[in-house]
Order: C-alpha cells, then sequence, then structure tokens
C-alpha cells in the first residue's frame, strides 16, 4: 500500500487531533488490509471522546458496506485452560491454510481490575509477528455492553480489512460469554481433562451455548483422563435441549501445545459453518444478531446520554440519598430523575 500523505491530516484541527487522519484515509488504509491504520481506527472505537466517535462512526459506516464473507469464532474457557496456546497453534495452522486471522479479547475483569486476565501483550507472540494475523487485547470500559459493543464495530473493521477469520475470545467468568455468543457464528468451548463437574451450575449456560467443546491438554498423563471427559460430555450433551441451529455440538479432544486436534477442530468448523449456511440459520442468526445490537445500542445511547445530562447530574446525589435514607422509593426516584430528562 502506498504511504498515507499528510493531506489527510487536517491542518485547522486543535493540536490534540491533529494526528487523526481523514476519514477517508483510515477507510483507504483498512480497505487496503493496514494493520497499523487498523488498529489506530480501533482506537477511535474504544475512544470516549465525542470527535472521536463521530470519526469512528462514519468508519464502521463505510466499513459495513463492504460485504464480506467470513467466519466469526468465539473462544472462551476457564483461565489457565490453554486459550492462548490454543489460539496460537489454531491461528497458525489458519494461516498455514491461506488465511488472515484477527483475535479480539472481551475481558470482564479488565473493567474492574487493572491487572486484566486476557489482554497481557505478551499472549501469542507468535502469531502477533505474522502480517496474516491481527491480534488486539480487550477493550476498557465501564460496562460489559459497553465493551462488547466496541468488539462487534472491530470486527467489521477487520472483516473489512480483509480478516476472514475472526477469534473472539473470552474468559469462562462473568457474563461475557452471552455477549461474545450474540456476536459470533459458532462457539468453541475449551475444557480441561476431568473438568466434568462443569456440567453443573452456571458452567451448564456455557456448555448450552457451544456448538463444538474440545478437552485441551489430551497429552501425557492427562490423555486418559481426557478421554474420559470427552465421553461424560458427550453424554450428557445428549440431555440438553435441540439448538435451534439444529446442529448437534460435537466434543473433541486436542494438545495445544501438541500441536494435535487442532486440523479437526477446524475442520469441525467448517463442517458447521457449512451445516448452518445451509439450512439458513448462519444468515439469520446475523440478522438476529444485527436485531440485538441495535437494541442494546439504544440503550447503551440513552444511558449515556441520561447520565451526562445537566438535570440529571444535579439531582442524582440528592434523590439518590433520599432513596438511601428510605424517604424515596428507587421506582419513584427513577421516575423523577427520568422526567427531569425527559422534560427537556
Ligand atoms: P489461558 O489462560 O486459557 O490463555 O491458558 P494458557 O494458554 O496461558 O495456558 C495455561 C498453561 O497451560 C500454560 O502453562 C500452557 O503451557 C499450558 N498448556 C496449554 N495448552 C496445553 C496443552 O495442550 N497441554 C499441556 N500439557 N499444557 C498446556
Amino acid at each position: 500500500m502506498k504511504p498515507l500523505s499528510d493531506k489527510s491530516i487536517n491542518p485547522d484541527l486543535p493540536k490534540q487531533y491533529r494526528n487523526l487522519r481523514s476519514v477517508e484515509a483510515y477507510i483507504e488504509g483498512i480497505l487496503a488490509g493496514d494493520r497499523i491504520i487498523l488498529s489506530q481506527a480501533i482506537t477511535l472505537i474504544e475512544s470516549t471522546r465525542p470527535e472521536h466517535r463521530i470519526l469512528a462512526q462514519d468508519i464502521v459506516e463505510a466499513c459495513l458496506a463492504r460485504r464480506t464473507s467470513s467466519i466469526r469464532i468465539g473462544i472462551t474457557g476457564s483461565p489457565g485452560v490453554g486459550k492462548s496456546t490454543f489460539i496460537e497453534a489454531f491461528g497458525t495452522h489458519l494461516i498455514e491454510k491461506g488465511h488472515r486471522l484477527a483475535v479480539l479479547a472481551i475481558d470482564p475483569t479488565s473493567q474492574i481490575s487493572k491487572g486484566s486476565i486476557l489482554g497481557d501483550k505478551t499472549r501469542m507472540a507468535k502469531l502477533a509477528s505474522n502480517e496474516n494475523a491481527f491480534i488486539r487485547p480487550s477493550a476498557a470500559g465501564d460496562s460489559l455492553g459497553g465493551v462488547a459493543h466496541k468488539t462487534r464495530e472491530a470486527i467489521l473493521l477487520c472483516e473489512a480489512a480483509g480478516f476472514d477469520t475472526i477469534i473472539v475470545e473470552t474468559v469462562g467468568v462473568g457474563q461475557s460469554e452471552t455477549a461474545v455468543h450474540s456476536m459470533v457464528d459458532c462457539f468453541l468451548l475449551l475444557l480441561l481433562p476431568g473438568a466434568g463437574d462443569e456440567l453443573q451450575g452456571i458452567k451448564r449456560g456455557i456448555v448450552e451455548m457451544a456448538d463444538i467443546l474440545a478437552v485441551n491438554k489430551a497429552d501425557g498423563e492427562r490423555l486418559a483422563l481426557a478421554k474420559r471427559t470427552q465421553q461424560e460430555y458427550r453424554n450428557a450433551l445428549h440431555l440438553f435441549p435441540i439448538k435451534a441451529s439444529g446442529w448437534i455440538p460435537s466434543v473433541l479432544t486436542c494438545s495445544a501445545s501438541n500441536n494435535e486436534g487442532i486440523a479437526e477442530i477446524w475442520q469441525m468448523i467448517k463442517d458447521f459453518q457449512k451445516f448452518t449456511l445451509e439450512n439458513g440459520y448462519f444468515e439469520h442468526n446475523r440478522q438476529e444478531q444485527s436485531r440485538h445490537w441495535l437494541h442494546e445500542t439504544i440503550l447503551i445511547l440513552l444511558r449515556a446520554q441520561f447520565y451526562s445530562d445537566k438535570s440529571v447530574k444535579a439531582h442524582l446525589k440528592d434523590i439518590e440519598k433520599q432513596v438511601l435514607e428510605g424517604k424515596l422509593s428507587s421506582s419513584k426516584g427513577a421516575r423523577e430523575l427520568l422526567d427531569l430528562f425527559l422534560r427537556q
């Protein structure tokens, strides 16, 4: 790609924005597959500055117009299950097959504490240095919905930049799986050998969302245990409700560190894609996801406007105090603030 000229930088902008490119320059760079410009554009998506948001919106719209065929894969699993080792092996396999891969992350812990489980830059170092891979740690944000929304927009930019395989990775804690599930075509759950008790309690919900399950670390001493775990999950899945896609989830084993079972998982993902493309679920699911994100975005925007509203800000503390002291019910307090917001 030819370097972008300085003409793309508007000299009339205030100093802090002068390093911004024009919308056209971002779009041109993204469409040419330039990873640096793609990365800068995603930074705009993640920014809270209104100027950046406006620019980001135009870039996303332009990228949306470029329809590409891609597969979006969600990957989840408890910390330590081997997600980054797996993605490194899986991604390398895909690149060898001629694919271009983007890895985005949603890490719910990065919002709570500064230290995040997924955001560590040293993860997947080999893959990150490959020009056919693009790796982006989790966006920061004050709500999971907000972070997920930004990730969804980042997916569109990555696809416009020619990445045909998108991985959205999340850690198996909290609500983030649901958010990831609502933006991917296929959901892969990595499991540990012997962790069959995950089928109880909250993990059950995650197992239910999975299209493909893989017991990782099926090597050395744990190979036999991994095979047993695979069988346990296979038995248990029979009792789960039939999926809307009509796809019957499969349970595989792999060893990410020994590069075993990786090609089989990719083949299974392709089988899933073929199956859902043929029965129409693939497109239907993407449409439903767009509908879901339309409504989510309305809520996110309304919420942001509400809390930045002058009169809401002026009365919020007082109403909160009254609610805490039991002088006002939560619903009446909310109603009063909404009235203040809507009156303008
Ligand atoms: P993450 O927290 O899910 O991203 O897990 P990591 O990829 O960081 O892996 C956690 C640990 O498990 C590391 O010490 C890896 O070397 C190890 N590990 C990952 N995959 C395998 C595997 O297939 N077999 C074995 N034996 N160890 C693995």
